[in-house]
């Protein structure tokens, strides 16, 4: 049996033209945009993804650190971290302290964690694993940990120093519309795949169970109006790649019944409980 459960680490607060940026903007206007925004959309969720599969429990990504939720442990310097964004999470909500609530040990419980990519709310949880096999794309990993990386929303500095990740390069074996892809597991239902645009080497993992294929998204997208409508955030480094990863996850959705689980969508609960996968009829666009 494979079972996908969401696992929510706190809430983050992002501009309005973070969220999603003005269309026939490129990356460097849509960053001006961010940080010229008064604006703020609601609190979003900070999702990570529990998989449990025959082979294991594999979690993806590792939500945001309480920590942060301090405004002057976060670098004072930087004008993302000081006007673009507020975490909140509280102690008891980082993942570690979630997994062992439903009783799983962080330590021993977790065949891997899959990070999507190293922004702060994804890599902020890794100090509940420092026994856990971790995986990340070669080229995220590398951005994450170099100045480039520190401008555009990591914070290599509170890594673990322990942290030595598995790094993976994608093979040229496609999976559906994607022309790459890494299988994690032996039964190849869960797959990686390269899907760039927000941030150089993420990835998403595909889960196939009998009924519905799960699409983890990280932050391709972050939510699924979005996908729909195929509009980009502030954050994207080359709008039109991160378009043609939008337009995989529809054309996945058209070759099977797909569910998408982005990291901040506010309905991924709601989508699950009643199974809403992608509307098909909007592949039109696609075609
Ligand atoms: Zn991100």
């Amino acid at each position: 049996m494979i079972r996908v459960t969401p696992i929510q680490t706190g809430t983050v607060s992002i501009r309005p033209h973070h969220h999603c940026g003005e269309e026939g903007k490129g990356p460097f206007r849509r960053k001006i945009d961010m940080l010229m925004d008064k604006e703020w959309v609601e609190n979003l969720p900070i999702f990570t993804y529990l998989i449990e599969h025959p082979e294991g429990n594999y979690l993806v990504d590792s939500g945001d650190t309480a920590e942060n939720t301090a405004k002057d442990f976060l670098p004072a310097w930087h004008p993302f971290f000081k006007h673009g964004v507020v975490v909140k999470v509280a102690p008891g909500e980082e993942v570690g302290d979630q997994l062992r609530a439903m009783g799983l040990n962080p330590a021993k419980d977790i065949k891997a964690l899959i990070l999507t990519h190293m922004h702060h709310d994804h890599a902020g949880g890794l100090h509940h694993f420092p026994h856990t096999p971790i995986i990340v794309t070669r080229e995220n990993f590398l951005l994450a940990n170099s100045f480039k990386g520190r401008i555009f929303g990591c914070l290599p500095q509170y890594f673990p120093r322990w942290l030595s990740p598995t790094l993976i390069d994608f093979t040229n074996e496609p999976y559906g519309p994607f022309d790459q892809s890494y299988p994690l597991t032996k039964d190849k239902s869960i797959v990686l795949v390269p899907t760039p645009g927000h941030m150089r080497g993420h990835m998403s993992v595909i889960v196939r169970s009998p009924d519905v294929t799960y699409v983890l998204a990280g932050d391709a997208t972050y939510d699924q109006t979005f996908l729909l409508e195929e509009l980009v955030d502030g954050v994207t480094y080359d709008v039109a790649l991160s378009k043609s990863t939008l337009r995989q996850f529809k054309l996945l959705g058209h070759q099977e019944p797909t569910l998408l689980l982005p990291a901040h969508d506010l309905n991924v609960v709601e989508r699950l409980n009643k199974e809403l996968i992608l509307p098909r009829t909007e592949l039109e666009v696609v075609a």
